[in-house]
């Protein structure tokens, strides 16, 4: 991780296929500056905005218009009760994960579950307690044209009285599956039989970036909790994470931001505010952030193709989020070994393994799977990829048996 940090913040000399940068999309920009150029020029809006701290709730004005572009578009019985933006939602999972498992004082102690990894590697440190997360296998589904699928494999998943919560990413980091309709029902079913929430990080999804290539729908009721961010929209500095919940829910976070951040940052709902009254930020993210994401997943997908013909391998269908997610079965070394040689030669990129929060088995599949983001650039994503299918090739050259 130490890595992909000095890469993010800007290596120059490295093709950064590892993180989680969203693209800088011209559109997406030129909305923004507009709309910083608008605030900088106005001086009670500017006083607003830098001058005062904001509720810990969040932006009452952000909150106040999606909750209604929720109630308008989906139909969801929602008010500002049900909102509370946090740091970023990387820092809203701490939140929820800590409050729905962890050591209790009766000397019981809960986990999170989540039904089907590969899963984001973001959740795995957030955990106080040690041994707060509980993960799954898959079911795999092997597709045309070297691509494969993940499914929940409904029939192993037992959730048991010590579990807190179930979480799922849709569209999921680091694979870019997106769990079907019927496949998140029968979650908040589960749910809802054990009284425990579900909660949906949609960082990538609906309504906003929507990074996503395939049908789905969003539905929501006050035993889901939902987490959305602003960042894969485009403002990643900002750190805004959102998350929608029960009332009671939405008061405990906000209690929380009271102690953690006293107030949130007012810079990223500021910016997006219009958009969001508007229902603009639905309609460029459907017109705009969407194509602009398949666009780039199919070239990559492309060149992936193309360069490693010959071999076997299957990347998994790319039904949504900015990566690819390569798996080369009976590989002769490790995806650590990978990543490692890759660094070598200038590439990162994530070996699987590390995409496995709480499924404690060494499965082989883990050590198989790299994920490769396609975010960046054109020339970035090329090179990179020409070098990674090149690296590949050599390992299995290298590893031939002699005749
Ligand atoms: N959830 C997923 C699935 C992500 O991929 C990321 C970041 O890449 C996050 C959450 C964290 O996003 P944020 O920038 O809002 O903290």
């Amino acid at each position: 991780m130490e890595d992909l940090g000095a890469a993010m913040s800007g290596n120059r000399d490295v093709l950064m296929l590892g993180g989680g940068n969203p693209g800088h999309i011209p559109e997406v920009q030129q909305l923004l500056r507009t709309r910083m150029q608008r605030i900088a020029n106005d001086p009670a809006e500017f006083a607003g905005v830098v001058g005062n701290y904001d509720s810990p709730q969040g932006d009452n004005r952000f909150i106040a218009a999606l909750a209604q572009l929720l109630r308008r578009d989906y139909g969801w019985d929602i008010g500002p009760e049900n909102i509370a933006l946090t740091a970023g939602s990387q820092a809203g999972f701490f939140y929820l994960f800590n409050m729905f498992a962890g050591e209790y004082p009766d000397g019981r102690s809960r986990q999170i579950m989540f039904p089907m990894t590969p899963e984001y590697i973001g959740y795995a440190d957030v955990g106080l307690a040690d041994n707060m997360f509980t993960g799954h296998r898959p079911e795999i589904e092997l597709l045309d044209d070297h691509l494969f699928k993940y499914h929940v494999d409904f029939s192993r998943l037992r959730v048991t009285d010590n579990i807190g919560a179930l979480c799922v990413s849709r569209p999921t980091n680091p694979t870019g599956n997106v769990l079907s309709d019927g496949e998140i029902r029968h979650l908040q079913e589960i749910a809802d039989a054990k009284n425990i929430p579900l909660i949906i990080d949609n960082a990538y999804g609906l309504p906003f970036p929507q990074i996503i290539f395939t049908e789905a729908s969003l539905a929501w009721s006050d035993r889901t909790i939902l987490c959305l961010s602003l960042s894969k929209f485009g403002l990643p500095a900002a750190r805004t994470g959102i998350i929608i919940a029960s009332a009671d829910v939405i008061r405990m976070i906000t209690s929380m931001n009271a102690v953690f951040n006293l107030a949130l940052g007012s810079l990223g709902p500021s910016l997006v505010l219009d958009l969001v009254m508007s229902g603009e930020i639905t309609r460029i993210s459907t017109s705009c952030i969407k194509p602009y994401y398949e666009h780039k997943a199919g070239k990559a997908i492309a060149l992936l193709r193309q360069e490693l013909q010959g071999l076997e391998f299957r990347i998994h269908k790319p039904e949504g989020a900015i990566f690819l997610w390569l798996w080369l079965p009976g590989c002769p070394v490790s995806a650590d070994e990978i990543y490692r040689r890759l660094k070598q030669r200038g590439v990162l990129v994530i070996a699987g393994h590390h995409f496995f929060p709480g499924l404690a088995d060494d499965w082989r599949h883990k050590h198989e799977c790299i994920r490769i983001t396609y975010s960046m650039p054109e020339d970035v994503v090329d090179r990179g990829i020409r070098i990674i299918a090149d690296e590949i090739k050599r390992v299995y050259a290298e590893k031939k048996p002699s005749p």
